[in-house]
């Protein structure tokens, strides 16, 4: 049977086998779809291994997606821009690096949350994998503003350098900024949180301000009902939402370029939801 993984440091949380399960029954699609622990020195020699015992592809998490995308033979050109992969195909003994975050994102933004970005002011709050991952994509869709907002302020500077730092990098024309924390700004209609902040349980030290009335505030985690930033959001009227939908829109997108055909999300995201409320 055709063998696929999500490999990361910690692992047992993923949700990953469960969405991949669903997908294939949803699709008929023959597979097993389990989860790999790496040692944190031990990311290359894990996919060697998995590679020679037959596996055909894997979703990469924390914190090897920089890792995953220095090793892979070929990135896409999304991965590339991004220069972190979170999915890996075997093809022909060639492993083929793509990244599905961003457009994960989007798509639960604009389809699930039903918020189109094109002339909207966007926050970007982190300046690590995810929000690599996540800034071309946004920048696609065309916002009027986008600032990517980050702790250390060097590392957004050169996240927005590396990644919108030419005309040709910005095709929509979106203003793009980088800032620290204290500084970015106000009156955002769509803030996304890709920090790890909510894993420590703490609120992004973002002003109250940055959120526009009405805004949509997306925090990428998801799953331990302790979510400080989204209390935050919906404290001060904004609509909040956590990093389910995105999660479950990137690996769809990765379940595609493994099988070649793509899932109908919305049932997944349900059954998904309802499964962790039972256990939260
Ligand atoms: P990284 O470790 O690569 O980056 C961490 C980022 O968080 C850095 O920008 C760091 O700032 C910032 N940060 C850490 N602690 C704080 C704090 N207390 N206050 C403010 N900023 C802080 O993590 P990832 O980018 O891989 O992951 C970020 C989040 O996105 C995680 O919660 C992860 O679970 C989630 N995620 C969700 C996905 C989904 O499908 N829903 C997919 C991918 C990720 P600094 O640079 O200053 O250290």
């Amino acid at each position: 049977m055709d063998r696929y993984v999500v490999l990361g440091n910690p692992v047992a949380h993923s949700q990953s086998p469960f969405i991949h399960a669903a997908f294939a029954r949803q699709t008929g699609q023959t597979l097993e779809y389990g989860r790999l622990l790496c040692p944190l020195d031990g990311f290359a020699r894990t996919l060697r291994r998995f590679a020679d015992e037959g596996g055909r592809g894997c979703n990469v998490t924390t914190p090897f997606k920089q890792e995953a995308f220095t090793l892979v033979d070929a990135p896409t050109p999304r991965a590339r821009r991004a220069g972190v992969c979170n999915t890996l195909r075997l093809d022909a003994g060639r492993w083929i690096g793509d990244n599905t975050d961003g457009i994960g994102l989007l798509r639960d933004i604009e389809r699930n949350a039903g918020v189109q970005l094109a002339g909207k002011r966007v926050l970007l709050i982190g300046a690590g994998g995810a929000a690599a991952g996540v800034l071309g994509p946004l920048l696609d869709a065309g916002p009027a503003r986008l600032v990517v907002a980050n702790r250390s302020p060097q590392k957004a500077c050169s996240l927005v350098q590396e990644q919108a730092g030419t005309s040709a990098a910005r095709p929509t024309g979106a203003e793009v900024a980088a800032t620290g924390l204290g500084d970015c700004g106000s009156g955002y209609d769509v803030v996304i949180n890709a920090t790890t902040s909510s894993l420590q349980g703490a609120t992004v030290p973002v002003a109250d301000s940055v959120l526009a009335p009405g805004a949509l505030a997306i925090d990428l985690m998801y799953g331990p009902p302790a979510r400080p930033f989204l209390a935050w959001a919906r404290g001060r009227g904004a609509s909040a939402r956590d990093g389910l939908g995105m999660l479950v829109e990137q690996a769809a997108e990765a379940f595609e370029l493994f099988r070649g055909v793509a899932p109908d999300t919305a049932p997944v995201l349900a059954e998904l939801s309802q499964r962790l409320a039972a256990v939260a």
